[in-house]
């Protein structure tokens, strides 16, 4: 039997080939290659979906934060408080401005943060949060934005995972001063290569990050200040339009195996003691101790299924003799990186504990009604232990 993949990004093609064959074409055809009409079409698209009066097609995620940054006027001296666990490029977008990092240690259930971790972490040098939409699931936002009023705190959502993702009823990207995108190839939109976008109402914001995209320039030859090259191509964003036309059933889709998913947990959570024996390749100290939960005021994008267990090896190499793949989303966090030595003596234990323990499931779009039925199945014979 053919392995389930943990993510096929492949399929997302096939079924779209048509399409974006079309749509490749005409740009090649076209010979406009960046920051043209397609990138303008995607922004505007985008600018829509997510509600928003501004959208800035950049070249990844990780330039998307780095820019916000520079637009807010973020640098050295000042302080930036973003998640203990998350993906590297937080991190290191803060850093590359100069800025100091300073982690917030996450809700161990919900794996992102709240008001009550940040608030004692803002002082007087706090320029900027940037709150992480870890695995698609939003932050709780308004009492983090109550801290960040009056203090001239700029809030820069890293919204990485949670394209289409809800909170309080509002898709994520239209509310904060500005939210960072990255359209890395597996994220919920993926581009074929790298892209990314920032959206903003701030027209101010805007404009600066469109300078700063592109050296700086108001026109051509002509730069106001220093910046970068951070371009959206043609190619990418003309992708982008079609796939995001997908977007909210290829979530829907995404919600569906995820709700499966917990229904199989929760039902050997309450039949615990009547379980069946365990087969005989699931080592016995192999446990599941927590699975997600989606907060009353989210919406999950459900870009990652994770689950976290007391034997996570034991975990993958059962899966492994099912035929699933899984992942663990992220093995190390930051300040354990040889990459940020200097935070290695922080005391971060819920991030430390998190990457002991999180592995990732199959979830993604294209995973077929029997590729799920198998990792189901796999999954209800494992105990659980909360
Ligand atoms: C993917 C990701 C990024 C970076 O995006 P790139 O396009 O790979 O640079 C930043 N933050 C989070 C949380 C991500 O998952």
């Amino acid at each position: 039997m053919k392995s389930v993949p943990f993510l096929d990004i492949h399929a997302g093609y096939v079924e779209l080939r048509k399409e974006i064959d079309d749509a490749i074409s005409s740009v090649l055809n076209g010979g406009s290659y960046i920051l043209g009409d397609e990138v303008r079409r995607f922004e505007l698209g985008w600018a829509e979906y997510c509600d928003v009066g501004y959208c800035l097609g950049v070249g990844n995620g990780y330039d998307a934060l780095y820019l916000a940054l520079l637009a807010a006027g973020v640098g050295e001296g000042d302080e930036v408080l973003v998640p203990s666990n998350t993906f590297i490029a937080t991190w290191m977008a803060v850093h590359s401005v100069g800025a100091t990092i300073v982690p917030v240690e996450p809700d161990p259930r919900t794996h992102v943060i709240d008001a009550g971790a940040v608030a004692p972490l803002i002082s007087r040098r706090t320029r900027a949060i940037i709150p992480v939409h870890l695995y698609g699931h939003p932050v709780d936002l308004d009492p983090i934005r109550e801290l960040a009023q009056n203090r001239s705190i700029v809030i820069i959502e890293d919204a990485a995972q949670a394209h289409g993702a809800k909170y309080r009823g509002s898709r994520i990207g239209g509310d904060s001063d500005m939210v960072a995108w990255s359209f890395y190839p597996g994220k919920n939109l993926g581009a074929f290569g790298d892209a990314g976008a920032v959206t903003t109402n701030s027209q101010e914001y805007a404009s600066k990050l469109e300078y700063l995209r592109n050296y700086g320039s108001v026109a051509k030859y002509s730069s106001v200040f220093p910046g970068v090259n951070s371009r959206l191509d043609e190619v990418q964003a003309a992708v982008l339009s079609v796939k995001l036309r997908c977007l909210d059933d290829w979530n829907s889709r995404r919600a569906f195996v995820a709700e499966n998913y917990t229904n199989v947990i929760q039902e050997s959570a309450t039949s615990g003691s009547v379980k069946k024996s365990s087969p005989r390749n699931l080592d016995a100290s192999v446990k599941i101790t927590s699975w997600p939960t989606v907060a009353t005021w989210a919406e999950s994008a459900w870009h990652l299924y994770v689950v976290r267990t007391t034997n996570r090896l034991g975990l993958a190499e059962f899966f492994h003799s099912a035929g699933i793949s899984t992942g663990i989303h992220y093995p190390i966090p930051p300040h354990r990186q040889e990459a940020f030595k200097a935070f290695a003596s922080r005391s971060l234990p819920i991030a430390d504990e998190l990457s002991r323990s999180v592995v990732s499931l199959p979830i993604g779009p294209h995973l077929s009604k029997g590729q799920m039925a198998r990792v189901s199945e796999a999954l209800a014979a494992i105990p659980i232990e909360t």
